[in-house]
């Protein structure tokens, strides 16, 4: 039993040892990897399913790390909040992101929204309003096209403080989207004092939509509450076409997931721009 204990205990530090060395590993080599360039996004279109035309779309992170391979923002995002390394990692997103979308316009493409995952750390930055501001100056990039992305917890973190930026976005004509609806609060009431243009109905309600009657009451009641509080409503991780229908049928209109595209480098989404989707 002894020597069991023995090994279990060895098992468990070396397990914890590579936890922990990776960790340090990740956090040192972030602060090199904006110079190296090893950061970018990649494009997820967002859908509107009455005409099949692309309407918007999210900007998600990705780092191609020299010797870790390709990492999804769930591998390093937590690290770069606890660290602070979010504050330039944020930044460098929002900027990548909009000069994307002004290059493609630019080039004559159909002009569409591009929309930005904001960490709850980043509210705590000073003046997160100004930063987004002077990125919209530099990129040139008029506010109409950039939409925020904020969950309901992160908004409600410092609610009163967040309330103040967030009107501030508004005035500058930035839309403002609840990432994950339905999943983070318990009370609807922060809805009317937040300057909100767009619900996205959380994946985890669609996944079993057309299955799960649950689910698909919850999906209802978000769709009718958007139309009774005039908010555009999106459903995001739709993947199949009875998800679509059951969502269109029930009029939410609006759309993203593996059904219409998986998010894709910026090259090959300027050629669904041009070429439109196929699903
Ligand atoms: P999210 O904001 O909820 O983003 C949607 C996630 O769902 C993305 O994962 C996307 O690839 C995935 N997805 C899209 N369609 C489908 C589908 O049909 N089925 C399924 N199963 N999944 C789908 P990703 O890119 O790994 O991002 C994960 C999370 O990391 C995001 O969740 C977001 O919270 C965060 N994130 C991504 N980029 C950024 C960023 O630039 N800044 C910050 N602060 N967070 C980011
Ligand atoms: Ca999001
Ligand atoms: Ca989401
Ligand atoms: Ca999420």
């Amino acid at each position: 039993a002894k020597e069991q204990d023995r090994n279990n205990f060895q098992f468990f530090s070396r397990e914890m040892n590579t936890k922990v060395l990776e960790r340090m590993m990740l956090e040192t080599s972030m602060r090199k990897a904006l110079d190296r360039e090893e950061f970018f996004l990649v494009y997820q279109p967002q859908v509107d399913v009455r005409s099949g035309r692309i309407i918007g779309m999210e900007a998600l992170l990705r780092w191609q790390h020299p010797d870790m391979g390709l990492l999804g923002p769930d591998k390093f995002i937590y690290l770069a909040e606890d660290n602070g390394f979010i504050i330039p990692l944020g930044e460098w997103v929002l900027r990548a992101a909009c000069k994307q979308n002004k290059a493609w316009q630019d080039a004559g493409l159909t002009p569409v929204r591009v929309a930005v995952n904001l960490s709850s750390k980043q509210f705590g930055q000073q003046r997160l309003d100004e930063m987004i501001a002077s990125v919209l100056m530099d990129t040139g990039l008029e506010p109409q096209w950039l939409e925020v992305e904020i969950t309901e917890s992160a908004i409600m973190k410092n609610a009163e403080q967040n309330a103040t930026i967030l009107h501030k976005l508004k005035e500058m004509g930035i839309a403002l989207a609840i990432d994950d609806f339905g999943t983070g609060y318990s009370s609807l009431s922060y809805l009317k004092h937040f300057p909100i243009t767009r619900l996205k109905i959380d994946r985890s309600f669609v996944r079993d939509i057309t299955t799960n009657p649950d689910d698909a009451a919850i999906a209802e009641i978000i769709i009718a509450m958007a139309q009774t509080l005039k908010l555009n409503v999106i459903a995001e991780g739709v993947e199949t076409r009875p998800q679509m229908e059951f969502l269109s049928f029930h009029n939410c209109v609006e759309m993203q997931g593996y059904l219409f595209s998986r998010p894709v480098p910026a090259e090959e989404f300027a050629r669904l721009l041009r070429e439109g989707l196929k699903y």
